[in-house]
């Protein structure tokens, strides 16, 4: 019988999993349920990574969770799962740190769906699905957005009227889980300039950047919803809101539209007409996706700019993430505006996504590294499921 925590990040169109054993904290299976609105398929990856179970399954949220149920409980290794740890996007006022889930806390979560429409529901149906069919599991919520409660007051201000921030709408900022594990490895990848100044760049389809001083989150990139900051591969970053007006009154835009240009249409997709995915734009000859990905780019080591403003100067810059570690040409693109900063990458290191990969004299030390979200949902999830 092995002992495992698992991990569940249930998104808008795919869900992952990954058990981990109890005592080592190292993965045992992990695998996903992708395509959940159509044609979804099930499977299942050992330690090594091998495939070692597939099946199409019916579309929807009930059926990927039975699969998983029917799987962990036919499999020929018999699992007792100790907890279930939750990615959860958003976590507001709340909470500021992992919690067990109880009635109350998803009173209060649900709260929180509007500031995130495409993560906030699939994350509660997933813990509401395990809660209806082990009704005696520990639920463990981790969230997005708690490693940004350090950040200074004035990077978590809009400025809009006081009695709307005392309402609750300032910056939160999102990532955490994320950016918590790369805080966490920092010294054993860059020494002791993780100490200093560090801009750590979480670019996946979701992109945001957290500028870090003694490994804490001082400001990041996005705010009160996942939607500000960097351009996404859907999603288009920091915009005037003007725009936005102009588009509610003039092309009469409803807010469902709304929602969707922001959310689902714009980004890498929409400004190249073709893809959100970097590497079907990398591989395409079409000059719209050639300047996609230039914005995106561009847009990027923007944001980094003011960042190093807020930090009064920058040790280190970290890529993570899907883009992060794998486009040395993303990493190129945004370092080239750079050189005045004193970053120099070595371009051998660089495209063969080495840990280093500034040069060796370069004032600001750049680095890949990749991030590992389910380890600190699971290590949170051992930690409090330890103390019940
Ligand atoms: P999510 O935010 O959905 O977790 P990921 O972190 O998985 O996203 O990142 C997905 C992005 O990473 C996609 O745009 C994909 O094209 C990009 N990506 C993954 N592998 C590579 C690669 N080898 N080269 C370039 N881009 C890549």
């Amino acid at each position: 019988m092995i002992k495992v925590i698992m991990v569940i990040n249930s998104g808008s169109s795919s869900i992952k999993f990954a058990m981990f054993e109890h005592a080592s904290l190292t993965v045992e299976y992990s695998g996903e349920i992708n395509n959940i609105a159509k044609d979804p398929v099930f499977i299942v990856s050992d330690k090594k990574h091998a495939v070692i179970f597939k099946k199409s399954i019916t579309s929807g949220y009930a059926s990927a969770f039975d699969s998983l149920f029917t799987w962990t409980e036919n499999s020929t290794a018999t699992f007792s799962i100790m907890a279930v740890g939750h990615r959860i996007v958003h976590g507001g006022r709340f909470y500021q740190a992992p919690t067990i889930i109880s009635k109350e806390v998803i009173a209060n979560l649900k709260t929180l769906i509007p500031m995130a429409p495409f993560h906030q529901p699939q994350n509660l149906e997933a813990v509401a699905i395990i809660a209806k069919s082990y009704p005696d599991m520990l639920q463990i919520a981790c969230f997005d957005t708690s490693f940004h409660h350090t950040q200074i007051k004035l990077a978590t201000l809009f400025a809009i009227p006081r009695v709307l921030t005392q309402e609750g709408i300032f910056r939160y900022g999102f990532h955490g889980i994320s950016y918590e594990y790369i805080a966490s490895v920092l010294p054993e990848h860059i020494g002791d300039k993780a100490k200093g100044n560090v801009i750590v760049a979480h670019i996946g389809n979701g992109a945001s950047m957290c500028a870090m001083h003694l490994q804490k989150s001082v400001a990041t990139s996005m705010g009160f919803t996942a939607l500000d900051g960097l351009m996404m591969g859907t999603r288009c970053g920091n915009i005037d809101p003007g725009v936005l007006l102009y588009l509610l009154q003039e092309k009469k835009y409803t807010f469902e539209q709304l929602q969707k240009l922001l959310y689902e249409q714009s980004g890498l997709l929409g400004v190249s007409n073709l893809s959100n995915d970097v590497l079907e734009l990398e591989q395409s000859k079409s000059p719209e996706a050639a300047e996609a990905l230039e914005l995106f780019c561009f847009k990027a080591a923007r944001e980094l700019g003011s960042l190093v403003t807020i930090l009064g100067g920058c040790d280190a810059i970290v890529f993570t993430a899907g883009i992060g570690e794998n486009s040395a040409s993303v990493r190129q693109g945004i370092c080239k505006w750079l050189g005045w900063l004193g970053v120099t990458l070595n371009h051998k290191a660089n495209i063969s996504n080495q840990i280093i990969i500034s040069r060796s004299n370069a004032k600001i030390l750049v680095a890949v590294i990749p991030t590992n979200e389910d380890y600190v949902i699971a290590k949170h999830t051992k930690t409090l499921s330890t103390y019940t």
